[in-house]
Parts: structure tokens; C-alpha cells; sequence
């Protein structure tokens, strides 16, 4: 990092570039870094290992929910409210990667139940106060260097006198490691846009809470180095052929590698 909070605070008011220095990566095979393969990474290493390795679990039912409200949300911020919302679901499902995994879901009457839920949210959504939004799904893809790649894509940006937000909605409640995925997007609007974000906001549509992060250059040299270790892990654990440490959880439920993982199937057993 090349400059500190007070730095900062000049460089804002010169209207300078705030810009990061990156470290030097472990070297090995290239790999690209996304804010849900570097969570998933934090929560399990070995879980986001076989991510890197080309492994990746089945789309849960949740998850494939999800990515259709976060479509029907996009349509909406692009184009103005939804009249017919099970007619543009469908055309979202048939257009998008989500065609391809309606086979996770279930016979078509569990489609229809799944696409049905998927409606209600939106709905849910368009009773929220939202703010007013400058620029709808930016999408981020930054070269570190190193044969590295950074690689995010949030909801919404929105500008105001005191600066930039960054703005994610969430089907369900706003979770601690929300904090992560937000400060990782952060980060990759400093690398692109040489500015720091005033705060970063996660908005539940579930709950209608909407938790509002400040963002410091402490924050951001704090996911830098938790980046630069995910590489470092990582290459280290493919050149020969390891696995990593294993963070049991909720989230075992869907990891591709469960039937390997005592530790894993022990918790999904407890849970269930
Ligand atoms: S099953 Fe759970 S503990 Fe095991 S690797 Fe997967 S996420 Fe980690």
C-alpha cells in the first residue's frame, strides 16, 4: 500500500488518485479471484482449494434462487419495474447459466415452486426505499500481476456529495462475512477507479436491514494481504497436490468434496 489514512485524506481533497501497490505473488499457474471464491476461501480453505482446482459443487436450490433474483433486481434497476415477473424470470432462466442448472432443482412442479419464490422476493424488493443509483452491475476485472486475476461484480454504485457507495442487495439476512465480499469489491473499485469508496452497503431484502460499511485503507491492505495468502495457499497446495486446513460449517452442506470429508459429512449429520 502506498499511502496512509491521513495521505488519504489529502489525496481526496486534491482530488489525487489514490493507488495500491500490490505485493508479489507466489508464482504458479494462473489464477482468477473472484468475491465468492475468495469467501468461500475464507471460510474453508480446502473447500476454496477445490474451487481453484476446477471442482465445484452443485448449485444449491438457495443459491440458484438467489441468482435469479439478483437477475430479476438488475432488470429492474435497468429498465423500471417488472410487470409480468414469472414471464422475465423464465426468460432470464432460458438466457442465462441458470438453464443450465435447473437440473439441481428438482422435477418441474420444484421449478415452478423455486421460480415462484424467486418472484415473491423481487416483490419484496420493490417495496424497499432504495437509493439512486449511478451505475447498475459493474462489473470489475482487474490484472495483479503475477498471472493473477481480481474479479467482481456488484449490484449498484451510488454517488452522493460525501462520495462513493458501493451497494449489494441480499436475498437473506445480512451475515458477518457479508463484511468481506463487500471490502473485496472495495478493493477492486480502488484498483479501477484510484478512489476510495465512502462506505460499502448491504441491503437484506428479506429483513429490509441495510448495514452500512466504512471503508479504510487499514481494510483494504487487511484483504490485500488475505488475497496474496489465498495465493500463496493456493499454489503452494497444487504444486504438490495437498489439501488444506478444513472449517467445517453450514455451508459443508454443498461442498463438492463432502464425500471426501469426514470433518464435513460429521457437521452436515449434526445439523441435520
Ligand atoms: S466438507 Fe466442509 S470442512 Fe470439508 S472441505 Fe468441505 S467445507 Fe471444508
Amino acid at each position: 500500500m502506498v499511502v496512509g489514512v491521513r495521505a488519504h485524506s489529502l489525496l481526496r481533497r486534491l482530488r489525487l488518485p489514490l493507488m495500491i501497490e500490490l505485493p508479489s505473488f507466489t508464482p504458479g499457474p494462473p489464477i482468477a479471484i473472484s468475491a465468492s471464491s475468495f469467501q468461500k476461501f475464507l471460510r474453508c480453505p480446502d473447500q476454496g482449494l477445490s474451487h481453484f482446482r476446477g471442482i465445484y459443487g452443485q448449485t444449491s436450490r438457495d443459491g440458484w434462487i438467489g441468482q435469479l433474483v439478483h437477475r430479476l433486481i438488475a432488470r429492474d434497476l435497468t429498465d423500471g419495474p417488472i410487470d409480468d415477473i414469472e414471464l422475465v424470470a423464465r426468460i432470464e432462466i432460458g438466457s442465462t447459466n441458470l438453464n443450465f442448472d435447473l437440473a439441481a432443482i428438482g422435477r418441474p412442479s420444484d421449478i415452478r415452486r423455486a421460480i415462484a419464490e424467486a418472484v415473491e422476493v423481487y416483490v419484496q424488493f420493490r417495496h424497499l426505499p432504495r437509493p439512486e443509483l449511478s451505475e447498475i452491475e459493474v462489473s470489475i476485472v482487474h490484472d495483479a500481476g503475477g498471472d493473477v486475476t481480481l474479479k467482481g461484480r456488484m449490484d449498484g454504485v451510488q454517488v452522493t456529495s460525501d462520495g462513493v457507495s458501493i451497494v449489494d442487495w441480499k436475498k437473506g439476512p445480512i451475515r458477518p462475512e457479508t463484511r468481506h465480499q463487500l471490502t473485496f469489491y472495495g478493493l477492486l473499485w480502488v484498483l479501477e477507479r484510484q478512489a476510495l469508496p465512502n462506505d460499502l452497503q448491504a441491503i437484506s431484502i428479506q429483513t429490509g436491514e441495510r448495514a452500512s460499511f466504512p471503508v479504510s485503507i487499514a481494510d483494504l491492505e487487511r484483504t490485500v494481504e488475505l488475497v496474496a495468502g489465498l495465493v500463496h495457499d493456493v499454489r503452494s497446495a497444487l504444486l504438490v497436490d495437498r489439501q488444506l486446513s478444513r472449517e467445517p460449517g453450514p455451508w459443508c452442506r454443498f461442498c463438492p468434496i463432502l464425500d471426501g470429508c469426514g470433518e464435513g459429512q460429521e457437521t452436515v449429520s449434526l445439523l441435520a
